[in-house]
């Protein structure tokens, strides 16, 4: 291919970008059934004898790929936690993408290992953690609670003797891992996946808003994992991490912290106090990709002693002493080749800065806050106290629930997804963009309560 080629490719690629997402505002946020069927029958094809032209492969794909999205980068879906993409982390992913970097290690590509410090030193600095943490760019807050729960795995059983890295859990004392009654699912997952079991967990109740009830904790011996959460995937609310963190601490306990998208809270000094205590923890997850804002897929693990991290991770086994001279990725990740993930992240903390941070999370929980007082009004009941970006729709039967819930969905106007608080089902809806607009929080008011009325 011709650098002219190649030039026109980019460039009509990142138009098409362009066109699909100034055509979001005003196309139906779910797909229509007809864009899916269309695009499942472009890919129902062997596997092509020839080659084809790039340009062609494009036009395909923008053809029949984007109708058949989820507008999700646009400002009125609300399910899961999501988050857009910032158009500066955008546009930096593509870059890097082209620069095509292995960031497994300095000398697999020094630029990509100046960027993972310079991005990780800011991470902890917009999250106000310690800054002598060391970290790990990761896929997501699974990944990330697998690379803090591993060396927390490390750690508790180092002190109790024992080696997990040479020997495995064959003949290890028993590690207890303590949860609360709303921990997050992806944790069982990373439990079952670390040898820890999804079922030999010790479960801590937790109140009306899903936190954890710090005064029904059991006693601690060692060797054992706390895993608390900032920001309950349904409530958003948070556990009392000052609480838990002394008591666990006294004990010699690990304390985790899955803080997918509530640690983020800690970047707005408004809401920097639901989020306080967290930062004396061992080790924390979060996602760049939910409220950060960054393109997928982006999570990044935090943990307070290097070594710990490093103990688990280095490929080179735990014996080797880290290098004086450089860091490598290898050392602190559980992956080696990967992509440069920190790139996506960097930019994103430089275009917003402090103040630009500070406004999307403030901005995002006062949408929230907005959006729960005009349901209310309109008869819609609330399920949850409303402390950041997310809302729990309450419609009653689970029937009922999943007819409105299927009716905004299909409306285009917005999408919100279902979920079950409280042992009630629910609608959740998560306010986690920067391109949502306060006039797309009027449309999906409007939206829910039709659907609602119309129920
Ligand atoms: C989203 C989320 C996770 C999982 O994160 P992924 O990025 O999907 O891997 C874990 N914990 C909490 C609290 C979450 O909100």
């Amino acid at each position: 291919m011709k650098d002219s080629e190649r030039r026109n490719l980019l460039l009509d690629t990142a138009n098409r970008a362009a066109e699909y997402l100034a055509s979001l505002d005003k196309r139906s946020v779910a797909p229509s059934a007809d864009a899916i069927d269309r695009l499942a029958s472009m890919l129902n094809e062997p596997l092509p004898a020839r080659r084809s032209a790039p340009d062609d492969i494009i036009a395909r794909l923008d053809e029949f790929g984007s109708p058949a999205t989820i507008a999700s980068a646009g400002g009125r879906y609300f399910g899961f936690v999501t988050g857009g993409a910032l158009p500066a982390s955008l546009a930096a992913n593509w870059l890097a993408g082209a620069w095509d970097q292995n960031s497994f290690n300095t000398v697999s590509s020094p630029a990509i290992a100046l960027f993972e410090t310079a991005a990780l030193r800011w991470v902890k600095e917009a999250l106000t953690l310690p800054s002598s943490a060391e970290g790990a760019f990761v896929t997501g807050a699974t990944m990330a609670n697998f690379t803090c729960l591993a060396a927390a795995r490390h750690r508790v059983l180092q002190d109790a003797g024992w080696d997990t890295d040479r020997n495995g859990l064959f003949g290890a004392p028993e590690v207890r891992v303590i949860v609360g009654a709303e921990v997050h699912a992806t944790i069982f997952k990373v439990l079952s996946l670390l040898g820890l079991g999804r079922d030999r967990v010790v479960t801590v109740p937790a109140d009306d808003q899903g936190r954890m009830r710090a005064e029904l904790l059991p006693a601690i011996e060692r060797p054992t994992i706390v895993c608390i959460q900032a920001g309950n995937v349904n409530s958003g609310a948070f556990d009392p991490a000052t609480e838990i963190i002394a008591y666990a601490k006294a004990a010699g306990a690990w304390v985790h912290v899955d803080g997918a998208f509530g640690l983020w809270a800690r970047a707005s000094s408004a809401l920097a106090p639901l989020a306080a205590g967290f930062e004396q923890a061992d080790s924390w997850a979060t996602d760049a990709h939910k409220w950060l804002n960054v393109p997928y897929d982006c999570g990044v693990a935090l943990v307070r002693e290097p070594n710990d991290l490093r103990q688990a991770m280095s490929i080179s086994g735990a014996y080797l002493l880290a290098s004086e001279q450089q860091r490598d990725a290898i050392d602190y990740a559980p992956d080696s080749s990967r992509r440069a993930r920190a790139v996506d992240i960097w930019a994103a903390l430089k275009s917003l800065g402090r103040e630009g941070l500070a406004e999307l999370v403030d901005q995002n929980c006062r949408q929230a806050k907005t959006l729960a007082e005009e349901l209310r009004r309109n008869g819609v009941e609330i399920l949850n106290e409303v402390v950041l970006n997310q809302v729990v729709v309450g419609f009653g039967s689970e029937d009922k629930t999943k007819r409105i819930i299927a009716s905004i969905q299909a409306s285009g106007e917005c999408w919100c997804g279902g979920t079950n608080w409280q042992g009630q089902p629910a609608m959740r809806v998560s306010i986690s963009s920067w391109a949502t607009t306060d006039a797309d929080i009027e449309r999906t008011c409007r939206a829910i309560t039709t659907a609602y009325r119309n129920s």
